[in-house]
């Protein structure tokens, strides 16, 4: 089999620099909000080119953390709205909707699957407050054209950049776009811990500061409690585990380019729709072709030794907890919740293996 994605190879590949950097951690006496996170939160902000990396327990309460900090500095309220593309996954829109913000979804763009300027330019009313754009399978959205439209209106944008590390236009990287951007360290994701993780960038001083606080109970300082905060930290020993694999992420992003670039020119039969990408503002998190009859494609791969997962089956509106959208209709995202299927990519998948699921995609019957 040809697996989707082989996390333990992908591991494996630092197992002593992981198990030193675990040693470390474990000989240290020091597991929580330690010199190991600051280390990380300066590495992956320089990375990023941002002032601050505030790390967090997951990319989730990046997302939500960071609304919540917008609206205890007063930048937003209860009831306003945050556009959001209406196929990204269910985490940028529970962000919004947790923090009693309301979601305004909009459809992509068919051909990126990112936010798309002109919808969202048409979905802006007086409450409108920020915009949530996410760099969906690994692209930049539009964000030359999204914070010109956010300018323009006096409008808040959050990156959600989980799928996006590295990603760059004109040299300017993912988590430097917009306010403020939220970043997942998700096994999975192109840089990923060896658990749960995630972290929020920025340049504001202030939402930095808050988010310090929020992050571990409102509190800077021990006992002192500023804000009705919470628990979400990013642990000493992943923030060990990250340092050691942010070294090797612009490797592992160049590996997935020579994959996507060897399916892009090799693929070439007409039922599978390819994605389309721009320079160096993709990084490849998931490789997603398009066929009409999509679960037909996944089972002849299947078949034939290729596993491949969809991203994502069912549209966040016709989820049953937003069971007050599911009579709504988004028909750009539906036709996208049906037909994208995701092929194997991974920075240590076999360039033989990605020829055979080039021959077979090729080989395959509509
Ligand atoms: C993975 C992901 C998240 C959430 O990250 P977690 O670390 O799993 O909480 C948010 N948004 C997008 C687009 C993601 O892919």
């Amino acid at each position: 089999m040809i697996p989707f994605l082989d996390l333990k190879a992908v591991n494996k590949q630092y197992r002593d620099a992981l198990i030193e950097a675990a040693t470390r951690v474990i000989d240290s006496g020091w597991y929580i909000t330690g010199s190991e996170l600051e280390t990380f939160e300066q590495n992956f902000a320089q990375y990023c080119g941002v002032k601050h990396c505030i790390g967090v327990a997951n990319g989730l309460e990046a997302l939500t953390l960071t609304l919540k900090a917008w609206m205890l500095l007063g930048k937003l309220q209860q009831g306003d709205e945050v556009i959001v593309p209406a196929n990204t996954y269910i985490a940028s829109i529970l962000a919004i909707s947790s923090n009693h913000l309301t979601p305004v979804l909009v459809e992509p763009d068919p051909v990126t699957y990112n936010l798309c300027p002109t919808n969202t330019q048409a979905a802006i009313t007086d409450k409108t407050k920020a915009i949530l754009p996410v760099h969906l399978y690994g692209q930049l959205a539009d964000m030359t054209q999204i914070m010109e439209i956010a300018k323009q209106h006096d409008l808040l944008v959050l990156e959600d950049a989980a799928q996006a590390h590295g990603a760059s236009i004109d040299g300017v990287r993912a988590g430097s776009l917009g306010d403020a951007a939220g970043f997942s360290f998700y096994p999975g994701k192109n840089l990923g811990a060896l658990g749960d993780a995630g972290a929020v960038t920025t340049n504001d001083n202030e939402l930095a500061e808050t988010l310090r606080a929020l992050r571990n109970y409102g509190s800077h300082e021990k006992y002192k409690n500023i804000f009705q905060g919470t628990n979400s930290r990013l642990d000493e020993i992943q923030a060990a585990m990250l340092s050691v694999k942010l070294d090797h992420l612009d490797d592992e992003i160049a590996q997935r380019r020579q994959i996507a670039k060897a399916y892009l020119e090799g693929i070439n039969n007409p039922a599978l729709t390819l994605p389309e990408a721009y320079g160096e503002s993709h990084v490849w998190h998931l490789f997603v072709v398009r066929c009409e009859k999509r679960d037909k494609l996944q089972q002849y791969l299947a078949d034939n030794g290729v596993q491949t997962l969809i991203h994502y089956p069912i549209a966040p509106h016709k989820q049953q907890a937003y069971a007050e959208w599911n009579d709504l209709s988004y028909p750009v995202t539906e036709s996208i919740h049906q037909q994208v299927l995701s092929l194997p990519m991974s920075p240590v998948l076999d360039m033989s293996d990605v020829k055979k699921v080039i021959e077979l995609c090729n080989a395959y019957q509509p």
